[in-house]
């Protein structure tokens, strides 16, 4: 890793241990930093800050008081899933107490070329995509992923060389918490209005996308979906050179299909339907790594190989099993309205769908025509229950139940279908009002599958 100097001596307090916090605090251990960790779990129940503790580091467990503050800081690490809101950040702000990202941090030390996915759907699909295409047949070293996709960049970027090649996942609240993050290769795969409840406004939320190229220059380059006026034009803002990527234009700048394959710059790739991810949505992630493949020189034999084995993403559009002419498929990950229509328009056979969950105070008007396209029967549960039930009336599906949850869901989409019907978990709605993840969500459909079917989920 690169010796930074950086904080070395510095007072750095960590927010929040989940997921990236623990990796950024040993990081920063290690890079000289004084470290103070402070999470909401108590030292009792809280291995992670166990492990810290005996390794030399500060940890304050309980509510996260902005008291917490008086021991001075120079800098906080705070974790993306914390708001701004929260009294001891908005406290930090008042102080003009830097915070830093632990993406920031892993982009610092990191020595490996960094490609960064971000955009509101699709990241996981098309990092991992990116990953496997970049590692196929290298000449040296090896292509890893990390960040938002469950594995810490702070940590992956500890063990990477000049060799490799770090493919980071990130989220638009990592995002928020960057100020030098320079990737080579940078993606957008489109944005929708997710997260608003964090982000308060659009320009909020485009903007923290944005950042994904602000210190991009014209060395480096910026791949972006060109099917939505608004991303093309946003593409403009950058420094880098811009490829794009389309299913609807033939952009001879990046990839994109037409009559049914797929090209980069004019060349033939492959047949859009050897593509085994189900869905145009996978189509538009595998033009989004086709062209960072292509760009890092990776030939069409390991990017037609990667596209044509890889089954897709563990709770995205997951096949699960058939039984009884019924095919079973989780897309848990589906935690909106975007991403549920995109799952449902990627199937031809009628569909029962199980959906609903936290409610963000949307509506959903906005899918009346997949579900009059492709909803035969749905079941509903969760705090969007009766709003989902409204507009699958108005869309005029004919059987509308309420469940209490998902795995009771299962054999009443088992007796509302027929020998040829695609039964899915797709909920339009993230998971928290009933789940504690979505992955948590989708493991229960899968083991009610199973119970159901007498079958086991197939690998
Ligand atoms: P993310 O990591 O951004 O949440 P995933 O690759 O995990 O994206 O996919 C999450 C869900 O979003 C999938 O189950 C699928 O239904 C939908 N999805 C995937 N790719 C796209 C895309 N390019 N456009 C719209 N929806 C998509």
């Amino acid at each position: 890793m690169k010796q930074v100097t950086t904080y070395t001596g510095k007072k750095v307090l960590v927010l929040g241990l989940a997921m990236s916090g623990a990796s950024a605090a040993k990081l920063l251990m290690r890079l000289g930093a004084d470290v103070t960790v402070s999470d909401l779990k108590p030292l009792a129940e809280n291995p992670e800050a166990q492990a810290l503790q005996a390794a030399g580091c500060k940890v304050i467990t309980g509510e996260q008081t902005p008291d917490q503050l008086s021991a001075g800081f120079d800098l906080m690490v705070k974790n993306p899933g914390i708001s701004y809101d929260v009294p001891i950040v908005k406290r930090a702000l008042e102080l003009k107490l830097p915070i830093v990202g632990e993406m920031e941090l892993a982009s610092e030390i990191a020595e490996a070329e960094l490609v960064a996915v971000t955009g509101s759907n699709g990241k996981t699909t098309t990092t991992t995509m990116i990953q496997k295409m970049l590692d196929h047949d290298r000449q040296a070293g090896k292509a890893v992923y990390a960040g938002n996709i469950g594995v810490p960049a702070s940590k992956v970027a500890q063990e990477v060389s000049a060799d490799d090649t770090l493919v980071l996942e990130i989220s638009s609240f990592m995002l928020t918490e960057t100020t030098a993050f320079h990737p080579h290769i940078a993606v957008l795969t489109n944005i929708f209005s997710n997260h608003l409840d964090y982000h308060k406004t659009r320009a909020n939320y485009v903007a923290a996308k944005m950042k994904i190229t602000a210190n991009q220059t014209a060395d480096d380059y910026f791949v972006v979906n060109f099917d939505n006026p608004e991303w093309r034009e946003l593409s403009q803002k950058s420094a880098a050179q811009v490829v794009p990527f389309s299913r609807e234009n033939n952009s001879q700048e990046g990839s994109y299909e037409a009559d049914g394959t797929l090209y980069f710059r004019g060349e033939a790739i492959m047949p859009a339907s050897e593509v085994k991810v189900p869905g145009d949505h996978n189509i538009e992630n595998a033009l989004a790594a086709i062209a960072v493949a292509k760009l890092e020189g990776v030939s069409n034999a390991a990017i037609v190989g990667v596209l044509r084995s890889f089954g897709g993403v563990r709770h995205r559009t997951q096949y699960v099993l058939e039984a009884e002419g019924r095919q079973y498929y989780n897309d848990s990950k589906a935690t909106d309205m975007e991403a549920t229509e995109m799952a449902l328009k990627g199937f031809k056979a009628p569909v029962v769908l199980l959906a609903g969950g936290l409610d963000r105070g949307y509506t959903f008007e906005k899918m009346i025509p997949a579900f009059k396209a492709h909803v035969k029967a749905i079941i509903l549960f969760g705090e969007t229950a009766k709003l989902l039930e409204d507009t699958a009336k108005e869309a005029g599906i004919k059987t509308i139940k309420m469940s209490e949850n998902v795995e009771t869901a299962v054999p009443l989409a088992y007796e509302l279908s027929d020998p040829g019907d695609i039964i899915l978990l797709s909920p339009a709605n993230a998971s928290w009002d009933q789940y504690p993840s979505f992955e948590v969500r989708g493991d229960r459909f899968i083991k009610a599958v199973e119970k159901l079917t007498g079958k086991q989920e197939e690998a």
